[in-house]
């Protein structure tokens, strides 16, 4: 294999990205300058280095800090807490600016049939972050998973997981489900979706 043929295959590994796609990256790569292929370079190489992950939401997050900027935002607010599968939806939930609380990463979807639910996502976290959350005056948490077999069972999971702590403190448990349609994810949710679906949680 060349250098063009082994890059290619590397950025086929990428989330959604074909042999086509990642044969144009290459290509792009080779008529781009030499300062940004350095600044590229530069970024990849120090990026585990310069990003943590919050000890309170789990996100990615290059603040010196332990935890992120959103996390320590006292403006946000304190009785809402969304549960999200992955950093790119918080982002976009972020970006559609329809809501104000916290969040939580939970690192993944649970799939049907799974053994060990309990290693699929960060349970352990969550139950902290929660404990953490009603402290601060906690009154629901929204369970904003992908509209699939697979986001249901999650949704399914973590209810269970949560279920003391939610009957113990009187916290209501929402959904997106009816703002989003079935099979749509909220990585590629429009920010017009994305604020109907919150505001006709249930
Ligand atoms: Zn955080």
């Amino acid at each position: 294999m060349n250098t063009i043929q082994k890059l290619t295959e590397l950025f086929t590994r990428f989330p959604g990205i074909g042999p086509r796609q990642a044969g144009r990256f290459v290509y792009f790569l080779l008529s781009s300058s030499h300062s940004y292929r350095s600044e590229l370079i530069r970024l990849i190489g120090s990026l585990k280095d310069e990003t943590k992950i919050c000890t309170l939401c789990s996100r990615f997050h290059s603040n010196h800090a332990d935890t992120c900027s959103l996390c320590v935002d006292k403006n946000r607010d304190s009785s809402l807490l969304m549960l999200v599968e992955k950093d790119v939806d918080l982002d976009n939930i972020e970006r559609a600016k329809g809501y104000s609380g916290y969040y939580f990463v939970v690192g993944g979807t649970v799939p049907i049939l799974d053994k060990n639910p309990e290693e699929s996502i960060r349970v352990k976290e969550l139950e902290k972050a929660v404990t953490g959350r009603i402290q601060e005056g906690l009154k629901e948490i929204i369970l904003a998973f992908s509209i699939n077999p697979e986001g249901e069972n999650t949704t399914q999971f973590i209810h269970r997981v949560l279920e003391p702590l939610i009957f113990e403190h009187d916290i209501k448990v929402s959904t997106l489900g009816r703002g989003l349609s079935t099979g749509s994810e909220l990585e590629y949710s429009d920010s017009e979706t994305i604020k109907n679906a919150l505001k006709n949680r249930v």
